[in-house]
């Protein structure tokens, strides 16, 4: 199998699917490996690094033509789907759920897709491929780096002899895996962190890296499936806002990471609890998207600052601002898995394998994944 790494067009997009050590380890695997022109430059990984590893260096004509297997970070390009035939392969990120023209561009090419985004990732052996779960750890931690950017005093308990600061008080409000890495990321900088979720299980995990749980009065349990969160009812929406308000005014920074799959991220903070807040605090919404994130007024890519003096930043795609972390971690995922599909030297497609049914999203001229067909249908 000839894997192609194609160069990351979207504006703003600076990781790279596959770094030179993920070459290695598909060339160990007996795999070839072409890499475009520039693929992992703006990740700081030059072609040479590549070269090193025995990997060719093509332009991306050539890359796409020759390649059994397309690698991309995100979804392909317009220009590289139009180029793909029957026998070839694509793996990425590619939201097939909420992008249903591209699956059915994909399925009538009779390309095979597969998408990370899939990945069953309770499954103990699919963590070294959840790549999810891998850049939702370097947005949570990117978040804490980009709020102290903002917040216009330190993070620690400073002793100088110029006076004593205090700690900054840090709020993050959705301890999945970004809220997780955000807390631990704001205690390291010495700052006093409290978390909040509504999976009871988030509660163990917040208090064993050193932050304060918040519990609401209103007690809400929202456990999902799969170990995500459900959508909460009107009246526990009201609720919890309320009761966060109260929390949400007295801390210096809150970062909010809240999601329930396949819907609009849940309003965690209103407009009138940001109007609550000091002068000089920052929001960073790593939920902000079109159709609304955590924060009231949240927008992705844009940073505001309120007429009360709240800084608000709407984070957009923070995995992308730290591209060399976040392209290794992705690397890793995607070689694992690219070697867990390859048998004997080629993909071997076998939809009774747990990892694949959910990664495999488009075979043979069909849609695979049962939820792609549903969302697709
Ligand atoms: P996510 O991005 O879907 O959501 C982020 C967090 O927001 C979640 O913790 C969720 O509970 C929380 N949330 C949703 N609605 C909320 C609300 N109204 N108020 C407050 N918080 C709210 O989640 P994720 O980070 O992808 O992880 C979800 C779960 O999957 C976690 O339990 C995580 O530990 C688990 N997980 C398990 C494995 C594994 O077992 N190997 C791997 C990855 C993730």
């Amino acid at each position: 199998l000839r894997v192609a790494v194609l160069r990351e067009t979207v504006r703003s997009e600076r990781r790279v699917a596959l770094d030179p050590d993920g070459a290695r380890r598909l060339k160990a695997a007996g795999l070839e490996v072409l890499v475009e022109t520039g693929a992992g430059a703006s990740a700081w990984f030059p072609d040479a690094g590549y070269a090193a590893q025995g990997a060719r260096i093509v332009d991306r004509a050539t890359a796409v033509a020759e390649a059994g297997l397309v690698l991309s970070v995100g979804q392909p390009d317009a220009d590289v789907v139009d180029q793909l035939r029957p026998e070839q392969s694509c793996l990425g990120l590619l939201a097939p759920l909420t992008s249903p023209d591209l699956v059915r561009r994909l399925c009538r090419a009779k390309v095979t897709a597969i998408s990370l985004d899939g990945l069953p990732r309770t499954l103990t052996r699919a963590q070294g491929m959840d790549a999810l779960s891998s850049q939702a750890s370097v947005a949570g931690y990117k978040a804490v780096l980009i709020a102290g950017e903002h917040y216009d005093r330190f993070f620690p308990l400073l002793m100088t002899a110029a006076g004593t600061s205090k700690p900054a008080a840090v709020l993050v409000l959705g301890a999945g895996v970004a809220g997780l890495q955000a807390i631990g990321t704001a205690r390291r900088l010495g700052a006093v962190v409290s978390g909040y979720d509504v999976r009871p299980a988030a509660r163990e995990e917040v208090k064993s890296l050193g932050a304060k749980f918040i519990e609401l009065e209103a007690g809400i349990a929202a456990a999902g499936t799969g170990g995500y969160a459900r959508e909460l009812t009107a009246d526990e929406r009201e609720a919890q806002q309320r009761e966060l308000a109260e929390h949400i005014a007295r801390h210096d920074i809150v970062i909010t990471t809240a999601q329930v799959p396949g819907r609009v991220p849940p309003l965690l903070v209103p407009a009138d609890t940001v109007a609550r807040m000091r002068p000089g605090s920052v929001l960073v919404d790593l939920a902000a998207s079109a159709l609304g994130g955590n924060v009231a007024g949240s927008r992705p890519g844009e940073t505001l600052v309120t007429d009360n003096g709240v800084t608000v930043v709407g984070a957009a795609n923070l995995p992308a601002r730290m591209p060399t972390s976040a392209s290794q971690a992705l690397s890793r995922n995607i070689s694992a898995l690219v070697t867990h599909l390859v048998r004997d030297g080629e993909l071997a497609i076998d939809l009774a394998d747990e990892i694949q049914r959910g990664v495999v999203v488009t075979h043979g001229g069909e849609i695979v994944s049962t939820p792609v067909a549903a969302a697709v249908a």
